[in-house]
């Protein structure tokens, strides 16, 4: 669909005119009226900022630029490096499209400027070629967050459940997206989304969209969007194992492929790969309880048992062929463990 044009009577206008007075102000943003960020600043961002929040993201994001503060920088690194950085933000395979994708940028010389283009590189989605396109490079490409679907749901008060509704949604974002400002646009959508049309109990009364807004004239603002209620999540079980050997703990990188591909990692039965592990320890040893981790994934939840093993010859034996490292306890948070490990550590060291 064509992008609009930008008049004084349009919500588009409106929408600009409330961001100018109330844009948040991020790391990877510049101010509404000013050039706009770099393109690997943006982009950086909105793959961290995929299911997970600002206020997680902006920790990393400033470790992330402080340490690599250019894609070529980024694409030199360590892959090993890259996922130790990455260690708690999750949804891993981010990491390692974020790797292949700042390699090929680096061999083609630079971000390209528009959506098609940025569609091509390894890894970069719809969504995300769309707003590095429209941000980085004023491109009027239409962006559809989960902030911008709830506006935009509301706006035209489309009924239809998500995901079903996104078709419609999105052809009714590209109807306001202007052909002007079009990554001020994209921003300011977000941030209403963010911060005036909020999930629950929307401020409507100080939103700039309400008089064009039809949930709000029909008083259905916090029923849209609907949703398809959602399956319970399976639920798996699985044990890892805390193997300490005179103050360092036994730890291993698992495989690149499948979950938490490439990360350090306790070793474990095997839980990521059947719906509960084998529940074998490693070696016969002296081993006990240590707890339980709950932890959610996309797709399941997990109960991970973990059991604690302190007896240096049993230690050996599985050293022997096994792929690993023996990390300082002392310096556990350095090992850029996943949140699940992370978690168990702690576990782990509250016992001592
Ligand atoms: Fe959302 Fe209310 Fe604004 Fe409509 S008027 S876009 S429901 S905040």
């Amino acid at each position: 669909m064509q992008a609009s044009t930008l008049t004084d009577r349009s919500p588009s206008f409106a929408l600009l005119q409330w961001y100018d007075r109330n844009a948040r102000r991020l790391p990877w943003r510049s101010p509404p009226g000013t050039p706009p960020p770099e393109a690997y600043r943006v982009w950086l961002s909105e793959v961290m900022l995929q299911q997970t929040t600002v206020a997680a993201v902006q920790p990393y994001f400033a470790r992330f630029v402080e340490r690599w503060p250019t894609v070529a920088a980024l694409a030199a690194a360590d892959e090993a490096d890259v996922m130790a950085a990455w260690a708690g933000l999750g949804y891993y395979s981010r990491a390692r499209n974020l790797i292949a994708c700042a390699r090929e940028v680096a061999r083609i010389g630079g971000f390209p400027d528009d959506e098609v283009g940025l569609r091509a590189l390894p890894g970069l989605g719809a969504y995300t070629a769309a707003a590095v396109a429209a941000i980085a490079f004023d491109r009027p490409a239409v962006v559809v967050d989960a902030n911008v679907e709830r506006v935009v749901a509301r706006l035209f008060t489309i009924a239809e459940p998500l995901p079903g509704s996104r078709p419609a949604i999105r052809a009714a974002a590209a109807a306001i997206t202007p052909s002007q400002r079009a990554g001020d646009f994209a921003q300011a959508m977000m941030d209403l989304g963010a911060t005036v049309c909020t999930p629950r109990n929307p401020r409507c009364l100080l939103c700039p969209l309400r008089p064009d807004c039809r949930a709000d004239a029909q008083g259905l603002a916090e029923t849209l969007p609907a949703k398809v209620a959602k399956k319970a999540k399976p639920h798996r079980l699985g044990r890892a194992w805390w193997i300490e050997r005179d103050g360092a703990v036994w730890l291993v990188r698992r495989p690149g492929k499948g979950m938490l591909g490439g990360m350090r990692a306790l070793p474990d039965d095997g839980w990521s790969a059947r719906a509960d592990g084998d529940g074998r320890p490693p070696f016969a040893g002296d081993w006990r309880g240590g707890g339980v981790v709950r932890h959610g994934f996309t797709h399941f939840d997990l109960d991970l048992q973990l059991m604690l093993c302190e007896g240096v010859e049993m230690v050996h034996h599985l050293v022997k062929g096994a792929a690993g490292e023996f990390w300082p306890v002392d310096d556990i948070e350095s090992a850029g463990l996943p949140t699940v490990f992370a978690k168990a550590a702690r576990l782990a060291l509250a016992q001592r």
